[in-house]
């Protein structure tokens, strides 16, 4: 199949989350599997600056219509790896900023322009490279309004760009939500100016278009396709997801395991596997130390990689202060983010700098090094639309501890509910719920034999991404 990914992440040349690295895989796994797959993304100055994209060729010149003005622009075109082509949409002034959305806690004001100009970027590449592309699948707000440009564009013009699109929901809490003024810029006939279109509350959502015009809509996990129909994970959006229910489909991210696994893991002081864990024992010295804590500390040490951010129930973690100021236990975040809760760890770390670390920056070396010298890892998530530290843990035999939410419940099975298949720990999106589920973690510590075996258990689960990327065939294929 010709298949044709747009997304405005893709690992390595940019990444803030989860996108960058399912993007990555997905289309890997494709390429890999001898599908023809054609990636676009924004022209990012890291993108650009990547040494991947250095003998980039310009391959096309864009002039796109933005209401009534038009805007000019070129795609730069390499290839990292067989069957792979990267596009980049480039336009200096919209896109050669050091960070993709904003700067710090302000998201840019031009953002709608910005993706609009993205996404007929993209339509207007298929349509001078007259790609012709069985599949085009488009991932959250950024390229949400793809799936209605394309067919937009096709209409006007009386030409095929694609069979069918797919649109991917990979965190539905950012929905691109803007201004109706913003409208006139796609130039999109005036009747999807509705409640049947892009119309949400007097504004124009993106993402809104992607679930209504998609030929498929897929989330990355069955749990969160299910959530996001309820006013409670929807986030406004679930009677749009509603009407779709019969297209939607949740398909589980993977573990890109050339990057994350213990056996082979370049980042860590030394390596291990299931069969011989001497190596985790070194990698939990190494990174108590890094963080200058005591070394030769016997109890539990729980670990913690995310965003600061409000989802990631930081609030749950700072509600239980007086368990980790009087538990023996040590407690490591690594974490960027929002400033409050940043804040809000270094007054925590400041009453008991013997037994609580933070490392606030983005650092991907220590994320491995926390990831494999930890006994367990944290994540109190209040929504995790599949989340991939969870995975990551299991793999390097580091038990989770989670929330019953979303993807989190179709990867992490109950010790104490589940004695004998349980990979992790699990509680309600609550304070005392996590607090609980923290008393039993010290428990199953304390029962060695019990402790390894859970641990045996999701180390030997797999995680890879053949399963998922095999779903998304399945999907494609049914699809056309
Ligand atoms: P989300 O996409 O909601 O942020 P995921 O769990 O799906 O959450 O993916 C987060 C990714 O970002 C993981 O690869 C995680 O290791 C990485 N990450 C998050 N915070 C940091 C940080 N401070 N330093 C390094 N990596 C981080």
């Amino acid at each position: 199949m010709k298949i044709v990914h747009v997304a405005s992440e893709l690992f390595p040349y940019a990444k803030t989350g989860g996108l960058a690295d399912a993007a990555a895989s997905l289309a890997g796994m494709l390429a890999n599997s001898g599908h023809e797959v054609l990636v676009f993304m924004p022209g990012y100055r890291t993108a650009l600056e990547h040494r991947d994209a250095a003998g980039a060729e310009r391959r096309f010149r864009l002039k796109i219509e933005m209401g009534n003005q038009f805007l000019s622009g070129d795609v730069r075109v390499f290839s990292p790896r067989k069957n792979l082509t990267v596009h980049l949409i480039c336009r200096e002034e919209f896109f050669d900023r050091s960070a993709p959305y904003g700067n710090g806690e302000r998201d840019y004001e031009d953002n709608a322009d910005r993706f609009i100009f993205f996404c007929k970027g993209v339509v207007e590449t298929l349509r001078l490279a007259d790609v012709e592309a069985d599949v085009v699948h488009a991932h959250d707000w950024q390229a949400a309004l793809l799936p209605l440009l394309l067919r937009e564009t096709e209409r006007r013009q009386g030409v095929t760009l694609a069979m069918k699109t797919v649109f991917t929901i990979h965190n539905i809490a950012f929905q691109g939500v803007f201004p109706r003024a913003t409208f006139a810029r796609t130039n999109l006939p005036e009747e999807l100016n509705s409640m049947d279109g892009l119309e949400y509350y007097e504004q124009v959502n993106f993402m809104k278009g992607g679930i209504l015009f998609a030929d498929r809509v897929t989330t990355v996990s069955p749990r969160y396709a299910q959530e996001i129909q309820t006013p409670e994970f929807g986030c406004g959006l679930d009677g749009v997801v509603q009407t779709r229910e019969e297209d939607i489909v949740g398909l589980l991210n993977g573990v890109d395991t050339n990057i994350w696994n213990p056996a082979s893991d370049e980042l860590l002081p030394m390596r291990y596997s299931a069969g011989n864990m001497s190596g985790k024992q070194a990698c939990r010295a190494e990174l108590l130390k890094r963080v200058g804590l005591e070394v030769n500390f016997g109890g539990p040490v729980i670990g913690m990689v995310c965003r600061l951010t409000e989802q990631k129930g930081i609030d749950l973690l700072l509600a239980n202060q007086e368990f980790f100021l009087t538990k023996d236990c040590r407690l490591i975040v690594l974490g960027s983010g929002e400033r409050r809760y940043e804040d809000a760890l270094r007054a925590l770390v400041a009453r008991a700098p013997k037994k609580i670390a933070l490392c606030a920056k983005l650092d991907e070396a220590m994320s491995h090094l926390i990831e494999a010298g930890g006994d367990f890892f944290a994540m109190p998530s209040l929504f995790e639309p599949c989340g991939l530290n969870q995975m990551y843990s299991q793999q390097y035999g580091t038990v989770p501890i989670v929330s019953r939410v979303g993807g989190l419940v179709d990867t992490v099975i109950d010790a104490d509910e589940f004695p004998a298949s349980g990979t992790g720990l699990m509680c309600e999106p609550n304070a005392a719920s996590f607090r609980d589920a923290l008393n039993r973690a010290l428990a199953l510590f304390a029962d060695k034999p019990r402790y390894a075996a859970v641990q045996q258990r999701a180390m030997a689960h797999d995680f890879s991404w053949k399963t998922a990327a095999a779903g998304y065939e399945t999907l494609y294929r049914e699809s056309l």
